[in-house]
């Protein structure tokens, strides 16, 4: 079969490799349908050394199962599928408390360890505890609202419940990439009044509007606070989403909190300290996330996605053949596409 595989910075290739095989009785193999690129697949593109052997990369997937391990109880071969970044065992105690991303027995899809989404085919471990089947036809209309239950929506929401957005807030997301863009999605979805987005590509901000965002903020560091305060009356926002992982990002996420408000961290930290230690703590601003248990939140929000209430799907603005893998890359990387879908 055909995956991409990343060999260093700039340099991914769609190359054959072996058809991926059972390996456990709790295996699944999966078609893959749908895949994508994500925000996080641009850090290894743009920096990773150079490799003799690569590594998979692509973590997003809505798939159909083609077999099933010995051991596999619920998922059948057949099922149209969401497969969460995250594979799970679905029966430790922080799975069933619903962290599947910090799984005892679980891992993230993609690496040098196990096999990314970026192909045409997929192991997944555990494929009762990470799978998602839905009972749905895969319908081409709706399979990219699908494919971001599998990330991107789903962190959004975590990033809003960590931040505790509710009916009345005042909520402000830092970036308008994808998940800035879901946030904003699932922002309006849980009630707030006022969201607020801050990022600085015109055509992004302009969807988040379209998606629900109230306001938007062009500018950076110290300008977009001052841009906040006065959005606010000087009130500063009760939730805030960190949607991008640098520096600059988690600084102003914390500034933009008020006094009891929550920062909810979901962009991948390319920082080694949180900021502002002094000010959050005599501020009694709590600072939360992770990576999103993505898998626990597919429940509550695929309704929605079915009755087409909410349309993350639009985050994705470009398609290529998996062929095009390296396409899809690089307009990400030059910021000419917001997220882009691949059709093995
Ligand atoms: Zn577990």
């Amino acid at each position: 079969m055909k995956a991409a595989r990343l060999y260093g910075a700039g340099d991914l290739r769609v190359e054959e490799v072996p058809d991926p095989r059972i390996e456990d009785d709790r295996d699944a193999l999966v078609r893959v349908v749908r895949s994508c690129i994500c925000g996080s697949d641009l850090w290894p593109y743009r920096e990773m050394e150079p490799s003799a052997s690569g590594r998979a990369i692509g973590h997003e997937a809505v798939g159909v199962v083609e077999a099933v391990g010995k051991a596999v109880e619920w998922i059948r071969p057949g099922q149209l599928v969401v497969m969460p970044f995250a594979f799970s065992d679905g029966s430790c105690e922080l799975c069933r408390r619903g962290l599947q991303t910090a799984c005892v027995n679980g891992g993230f899809f993609g690496n040098e360890q196990i096999n990314g989404a970026q192909a045409e085919a997929l192991r997944v471990p555990y494929a009762d505890g990470t799978l998602f089947p839905l009972a749905v036809e895969p319908d081409p209309e709706i399979l990219p609202d699908l494919l971001t239950l599998s990330d991107v929506m789903g962190t959004g929401h975590y990033a809003c419940v960590v931040a505790g957005v509710a009916p009345g807030k005042t909520v402000a997301i830092v970036g308008d990439g994808a998940v800035g863009l879901c946030g904003v999605i699932a922002a309006k979805r849980l009630g707030a009044e006022r969201i607020l987005l801050l990022g600085h590509h015109p055509q992004r901000t302009a969807l988040g509007l379209e998606l629900g965002a109230t306001d938007t903020v062009e500018e950076r560091g110290e300008a977009a606070i001052e841009r906040v305060r006065e959005l606010t009356g000087g009130r500063m926002v009760d939730c805030v989403l960190e949607c991008v992982g640098n520096a600059e990002a988690a600084r102003t996420a914390v500034e933009l909190a008020r006094p009891g408000g929550a920062v909810g961290r979901v962009g991948v930290p390319h920082y080694s300290e949180l900021p502002l230690a002094e000010e959050t703590f005599y501020r009694n601003v709590v600072i939360g996330g992770g990576p999103a248990p993505t898998r626990a939140f597919i429940p509550e929000l695929l309704p929605d996605v079915l009755a087409r209430r909410i349309e993350p799907g639009r985050v994705f603005d470009l398609t290529v053949p998996l062929d095009g893998t390296a396409d899809g890359y690089q307009a990400m990387d030059r910021r000419q596409a917001i997220k882009v879908l691949i059709e093995p």
